[in-house]
């Protein structure tokens, strides 16, 4: 018999967009379902009222990975339901802030890229070439197109529902709206915490756009310690905007209990190729400097690699391995699935990885 998933974000996950938008999780980054706004409400009107009541029941009304408030298959999706297991949501145990959007970076295949109307086509061609805009351009296209008919033809052309078909929803998506940028007030992200309820055991202060470039993160961050300090907090980075007097009152104050720096490659090249803008010697010289400073902190300062198919060479990945022991940080590495310039490696020759995966993470055995 097929057993029934469901995901535990949208049991007991509070994810709030830098606009005061409240969504399941970081794979809700469009903002295609809306839960509530925080500048509104409080985050625990949003999430005992009735539109996490519909979340829940839209989860739980497909017995595969298939999510229908937001009209895609969802990786979190992946929780077992046991047969007539009633499923509670009693209090609010994760909560996710962006802090803003803003990003230093724009990366191929981020849903940044989106939310910037300043990126276009000829971005896409800069960044990542001829193939990388052809994949680009289809799904902008079709977006366009679909905003455009939607405009003149709305009867024809409907706007995607949690009751259309799965065909539908993966082509009558529109684009991101312009509304889904901005940044917190602190008097918000305040609130926010205040508001959260003490059964909260982890904060992470990001999803996209880069936390650091966030003036108020400090402070921010000095709140959350103080009104929720059983709770764990954690940011993930890009690398390139951390440093001293920030990363000084971070580590001092022992604000973070985990800073995990994404840095995708283990040279200028293979880092390149999707950190567009980045540099991977500072951020590598970053993430020396702060884990030094770490020490004895109890802040735990890790590296982060997403494999792609063009940093996914033995060569490349032993080497980062040696670079992080050199440095010694702890290295995670992470396979990138169904999306653009995904590694086509299988798990055979990859075994000497296994210690170093991203925690509840495994080698590929999608390809
Ligand atoms: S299954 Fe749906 S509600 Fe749950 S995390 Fe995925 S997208 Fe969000």
């Amino acid at each position: 018999m097929l057993c029934a998933v469901r995901c535990r974000h949208a049991f007991e996950t509070v994810c709030v967009h830098a606009n005061g938008d409240v969504v399941c999780s970081i794979l809700d980054g469009r903002g295609d379902f809306v839960l509530g706004n925080v500048h509104e409400q409080s985050v625990g009107e949003i999430f005992h009222g009735p539109r996490y009541l519909e979340l829940r029941r839209l989860v739980l009304s497909t017995a595969d990975t298939y999510c229908r408030a937001i009209g895609k298959h969802c990786p979190l999706k992946t929780t077992a339901v046991a047969p007539g297991e009633e499923v509670t949501a009693p209090d609010i145990r994760f909560l996710q802030v962006e802090p803003t959007t803003a990003c230093d970076l724009r990366c191929l295949s981020c849903p940044v890229r989106d939310f910037d109307r300043s990126i276009g086509w000829r971005d896409a061609y800069r960044d990542g070439g001829v193939a990388f805009m052809a994949w680009d351009a289809t799904r902008r296209l079709k977006q366009h197109g679909v905003d455009a008919l939607r405009q003149h033809l709305p009867r024809l052309i409907p706007t995607v529902t949690p009751d259309s078909s799965r065909t539908a929803a993966a082509f009558l998506r529109g684009r991101v709206p312009r509304s889904r940028t901005g940044t917190l007030p602190l008097e918000t992200l305040r609130r926010v915490l205040d508001d959260v309820g003490s059964a909260v055991e982890r904060v992470d202060f990001y999803n996209y756009g880069e936390p650091f470039l966030y003036r108020h993160l400090v402070a921010g961050l000095r709140h959350a310690r103080r009104v929720l300090p059983r709770a764990t907090l954690a940011i993930s980075t890009d690398g390139l905007q951390v440093r001293p007097p920030v990363e000084d009152e971070i580590v001092d104050e022992r604000l973070l209990d985990w800073l995990i720096f994404s840095i995708d490659g283990s040279d200028r090249e293979s880092y390149a190729r999707y950190r567009i803008r980045g540099d991977f010697q500072k951020g590598i010289d970053n993430l020396a400097r702060v884990r030094k400073k770490a020490e004895g902190s109890g802040l735990k300062v890790v590296w982060q690699y997403v494999v792609f198919s063009w940093n996914d060479r033995d060569s490349h990945l032993r080497r980062a391995i040696e670079m992080a022991g050199d440095i010694a940080v702890p290295i995670w590495f992470d396979f990138a699935r169904s999306t653009w310039g995904r590694s086509r490696r299988t798990r055979a020759g990859l075994e000497y990885l296994i210690p170093f995966l991203k925690p509840e993470t495994d080698l590929p055995t999608w390809n």
